[in-house]
């Protein structure tokens, strides 16, 4: 998807346009958006019985972002971190489609094809 739309001529552009659509149809159906950034941490709690000890740290995940200008961040129970990542993963995509298509509709206005 790193395809340069607004430099196709206008009727592949109407093709790529429909296509980027079409996706983003699909993925708001279906798709729960997360707007945050995944942040994993590895530590050591301390307890010398622990098997941290021995090396198997314990995993975390958080899940990082801004929230009226101030950085908020929380923790991700293990059970939901497949769902939690594929959400994080679907908000990129819906972003990286949106851009895709204000970039054909920024080319459009430049060429005078409304
Ligand atoms: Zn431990």
């Amino acid at each position: 998807m790193t395809d340069n739309h607004s430099h196709l001529p206008p009727n592949l552009r109407k093709a790529s346009e429909f296509k980027l659509r079409t996706k983003l149809r699909e993925l708001l159906k279906d798709g729960n958006f997360l707007h945050a950034t995944l942040n994993e941490r590895s530590r050591v709690c301390g307890k010398k019985n622990c098997k941290c000890a021995s090396g198997e740290r314990h995993e975390g995940l958080y899940l990082v972002t801004k929230r009226d200008g101030k950085v908020r961040q929380l923790y991700v129970h293990p059970d939901f971190h497949d769902d939690v990542r594929q959400w994080v993963a679907n908000y990129q995509v819906l972003q990286q489609l949106i851009n895709e298509l204000s970039e054909i509709s920024w080319q459009r206005v430049a060429d005078r094809e409304m």
